[in-house]
């Protein structure tokens, strides 16, 4: 079964066509500055070059996907290739959705009521949806949920202190991102350990752009570290991850900062790239840290205490010491910084880092990097793959219906 992931955000489009049984897209792309006159795309066939999309001036979400419709149905390297069904990456399904469902009119309707929680991607992943069906009228819509997987979350962690009234009314509750990505890596973590999923205790740590941790007990999510929004948890790039709940009206009556520029400043400016002054991109910052930058370091210390802290504390949702901590994600899968820094904060735990298998990645060990005679957990580095999760997840959804 061939299957078209589209990945649809605010102002860019990734794409990927997946054939029968394939881990490697046969053809993947992306659209970016959209509605800007800079919009331009890209996509690749198997292993040829480049090539650029032909796309309007100033295209809209509408139009980029037609050109990128158009490329797979008209690329004569790409005669036989079928798109069985469409799989969206969706950021959020709410307490509506908690497994990839099939979509038609109604889930669109859905999907777009839950703005007022994605505010950035609920309009775009309906569009894409939309657009999608317009383009593929017979072809299957299947929606994958990024808050999906940590439906399973019990209320004792997904519920803030707060009165009841605010759940009740306004859906106030932890809801957790990453879902694909932290179900993705969990289960590959268990076939390279050979681990039944049924047994499996694993934190999951997900370090891209966005960061997040998650504890997966025996396949299922049990707690993770963002909430509400992708705001709270661990430090990332420019978000700042927990503050002190009085940060905003402490800001508000000592800087006369307004709610927006509050929000603004810890969502933009926050994190790595608020701490060091200088970026949110860890390669710059690991140089500038062996170069001996004292906020540098001081970022980098900060992202990899607060990393530790939340590992040691979703130890408690899994009941449990882990059998395996998972690195994913630009910095997890590639900074043997951080790596080692989080990894040292966490000895207690019994996870006993081998830095040259670190250096590595765990390159010729399955990605391992701890000691191989360790009795302690293991740690190990799995490259995510979403588009590939996704792709699976629509199959088995149209399989199972
Ligand atoms: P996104 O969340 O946007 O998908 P990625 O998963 O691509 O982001 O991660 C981006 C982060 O990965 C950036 O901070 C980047 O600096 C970091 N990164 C990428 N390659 C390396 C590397 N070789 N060493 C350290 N950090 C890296």
């Amino acid at each position: 079964m061939g299957v078209l992931v589209i990945n649809c955000g605010s102002s860019s489009v990734k794409f990927a066509h997946f054939g029968d049984s394939e881990s490697c897209p046969r053809v993947h792309g992306y659209v970016e500055e959209i509605g800007s006159p800079a919009s331009r795309g890209q996509y690749v066939v198997s292993d040829h070059p480049r090539q650029a999309i032909p796309l309007p001036s100033g295209s809209d979400h509408s139009t980029a996907l037609k050109a990128i419709v158009d490329i797979l149905k008209g690329h004569p390297k790409m005669s036989d290739l079928v798109i069985d069904a469409v799989g969206h990456r969706v950021v959020h399904g709410g307490q509506i959705f908690s497994q990839p469902v099939r979509v038609g009119a109604r889930e669109v309707r859905q999907i777009r009521s839950l703005a007022p929680l994605a505010p950035v991607h609920a309009e775009p992943n309906a569009l894409g949806i939309e657009v999608a069906m317009e383009e593929l009228p017979d072809t299957p819509q299947i929606a994958v949920f990024d808050t999906g997987f940590h439906q399973s979350i019990p209320p004792r962690v997904h519920r803030y202190a707060v009165p009841e009234k605010l759940y009740r009314d306004h859906q106030v509750r932890r809801y957790g991102f990453h879902g694909t990505s932290h179900q993705f890596v969990t289960t590959e973590a268990c076939r390279i350990l050979d681990l039944a999923v049924g047994d499996s205790l694993l934190i999951s740590a997900h370090l891209g752009n966005g960061c997040s941790a998650t504890a997966v007990r025996h396949g299922a999510s049990v707690d993770t570290t963002m909430g509400l929004t992708p705001l709270e948890g661990l430090p990332m790039g420019t978000r700042s991850g927990n503050v002190d709940p009085n940060l905003h009206a402490y800001l508000a009556a000592q800087a006369g900062m307004s709610l927006d520029e509050i929000t603004t400043m810890l969502n933009s400016e926050s994190g790595l790239l608020g701490v060091s002054g200088e970026t949110n991109d860890m390669r710059v910052l690991s140089e500038r840290h062996a170069q001996g930058c004292g906020a540098s370091k001081l970022a980098i210390e900060i992202f990899c205490f607060r990393l530790a802290r939340e590992i040691a504390g979703l130890t408690v949702a899994l009941e449990g010491m882990p059998h395996a901590l998972i690195f994913t994600g630009g910095i997890g899968e590639n900074s043997v910084l951080v790596r080692q820094l989080t990894l040292g904060h966490l000895r207690h735990l019994g996870f006993e880092l081998d830095p040259a298998a670190n250096e590595t990645h765990g390159r010729d060990r399955k990605g391992i990097i701890t000691h191989r005679a360790s009795s302690g957990p293991c740690a190990l580095v799995v490259a995510t793959n979403e588009e590939l999760a996704i792709a699976r997840a629509a199959r088995k959804t149209l399989n199972d219906h």
